[in-house]
């Protein structure tokens, strides 16, 4: 967990989804230490349940929250569980995400469904019931976490690129739609981070990438999570429909 701390979301509920490594598992780490009570997502039951485990051993208020995100009944189902047991939910962190690359010629349709339905229409389904249950309380904070592929394209990610271009559209939209109901929607777009996400990649691809950022270095999960930190807490009350690139550089 991060060692700079200030409990400044005690008392908040959130929902991370995709938190069973990488950065959605950072940005549960940084959540619980920052005091809120956090509904760890994934869709793997042992590994949620482990990761939840390692969370409260560390003092955080951590709850398992097993779906799979493609799944609307399923979303649904979850939601209905952080109603129940919680009654409120102040954070969702659209995290979860998947990446396969290939050049458009060789995309097959199982690809194209399923980048879409994890990376796009996944949080569409999550922000019809979150934005109802933060409108309970005209407040909230929505944070999808797109790519800065979604902006600049890149060879071989035609796909990627426009799931993640989605949710910038998204973001945007919802932000306009739900600020009347308190609730403030933004994204951050992550560059290149060190996670099982980034190290899949080829290594000629990786060290392209890498010498490809500014400040020369790939990114680390947890600068991410600070970012998601920001965006969670009230340090960007005023903030919403917004972009953060968190990127070292990489696009400026
Ligand atoms: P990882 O591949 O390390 O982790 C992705 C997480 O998403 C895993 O926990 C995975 O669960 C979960 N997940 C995938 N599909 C589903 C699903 N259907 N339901 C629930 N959970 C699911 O990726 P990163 O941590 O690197 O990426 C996190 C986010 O950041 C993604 O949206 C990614 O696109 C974005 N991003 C990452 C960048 C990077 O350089 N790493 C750069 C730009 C954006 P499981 O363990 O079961 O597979």
């Amino acid at each position: 967990m991060s060692a700079i701390t200030s409990n400044a979301l005690a008392g908040k509920v959130a929902l991370v989804t995709g938190a069973g490594r990488g950065i959605g598992l950072a940005t549960a780490q940084k959540l619980c230490a920052e005091g809120a009570e956090v509904y760890v997502n994934g869709r793997n039951e042992e590994s949620i349940e482990r990761v939840v485990a390692e969370l409260v051993s560390a003092g955080g208020n951590a709850m398992p929250l097993v779906f799979d995100v493609t799944d609307p009944k399923a979303v649904q189902s979850a939601f209905k569980v952080i109603h129940k047991t919680s009654r409120r939910l102040d954070v969702l962190v659209n995290n979860a995400g998947v990446l396969q690359d290939s050049l458009i010629g060789m995309t097959s349709q199982q690809q194209i469904d399923e980048t879409f339905a994890t990376n796009s229409f996944a949080v569409i389904y999550t922000s019809q019931y979150a934005s109802r249950l933060m409108a309970r309380n005209q407040a909230g904070s929505i944070i999808n976490i797109t790519s800065i592929i979604g902006s600049t394209g890149n060879r071989g990610q035609t796909v990627y690129a426009g799931s993640k271009a989605a949710v910038i559209g998204m973001t945007k939209s919802l932000s306009k739609e739900l600020a009347a109901s308190g609730i403030r929607v933004n994204a951050i777009a992550p560059g290149f981070i060190d996670t099982d996400m980034a190290r899949s990649l080829p290594a000629p691809i990786f060290e392209e990438r890498v010498a490809s950022v500014a400040m020369g270095r790939i990114g680390a999960a947890s600068e991410v999570a600070s970012a998601v930190f920001f965006l969670a807490s009230d340090l960007s009350s005023y903030v919403t429909g917004q972009v953060l690139g968190v990127d070292g550089g990489m696009l400026i």
